[in-house]
């Protein structure tokens, strides 16, 4: 059972936990809500009272929770359906027709195929489409480091439900194709870390010194990116 409290524009639930002896516990929500979780005989006057003294903390943990929450997939790629691209959205628009394709119109994509049935094919089809640029694009981006000189980088793309990226013994990248649903600086981290398996092939310091000196801030992108591993389940 839990109840509830309100400080300024915050609200609080609460509840009572057998199991705890004698600290309040903090759980912020990924949807930007505070539970706390009380020992036994803990009054809801005490929690306000705590709530009110750590307030701009409290504020600043709402904050960082919201803004690890996942970004949820569509359930399936229909007319209609917001699907994301790049980090935004677009909504999908169908039309029947013989010829099957897709194009995008603002925050539209317009969709021609013959079935409603044939949406999600054509839609996972342009995504692909979308990646051959997009990819090529990025890995052109890096043609300047040193151990890519005089190499052609031996890519392709697939979609793939567990991981973003991989990098084979003989050097094949291969490139998650629902990656065109993250914004355009984590599709690049991937990229960059694949092609530094081409000079290392493990996860080691000398690896890391390669991120670190060709995308400072390329830890931020690893995290941000968890945000969206459940579009690795999506359509
Ligand atoms: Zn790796």
């Amino acid at each position: 059972m839990s109840n509830r409290f309100r400080v300024e524009d915050l609200v609080v639930e609460w509840r009572h936990n057998a199991r705890r002896k004698r600290n309040v516990g903090f759980v912020f929500q990924p949807g930007g809500h505070l539970l706390l979780d009380a020992p036994p005989r803990t009054r809801q006057s005490e929690l306000e009272q705590m709530v009110r003294e750590h307030i701009r903390w409290i504020r600043h943990r709402l904050r960082r929770a919201k803004d690890e929450m996942p970004e949820h997939p569509p359930l399936r790629i229909e007319d209609g359906a917001l699907i994301p691209y790049l980090g935004s959205t677009l909504i999908v628009r169908w039309r029947s027709s013989p010829r099957a394709g897709a194009e995008r119109s603002g925050k539209s994509l317009l969709v021609r195929c013959s079935r409603g049935d044939d949406v999600r094919d054509t839609v996972r089809q342009w995504y692909r489409q979308e990646g051959e640029e997009l990819f090529s694009n990025l890995i052109a981006g890096w043609e300047h480091l040193p151990w890519l000189k005089r190499r052609q980088v031996d890519w392709r793309q697939r979609y793939m439900k567990s991981q973003w990226g991989s990098c084979s013994a003989d050097g094949r990248i291969c490139l998650n194709s629902h990656l065109l649903k993250v914004p355009e600086e984590l599709v690049d981290y991937v990229v960059l870390h694949e092609l530094c398996h081409l000079k290392h092939m493990d996860h080691s310091r000398r690896f890391h010194g390669l991120m670190d000196a060709h995308m400072p801030d390329w830890d931020r992108r690893r995290r941000a990116l968890r945000r969206y591993l459940s579009v690795l389940l999506g359509d």
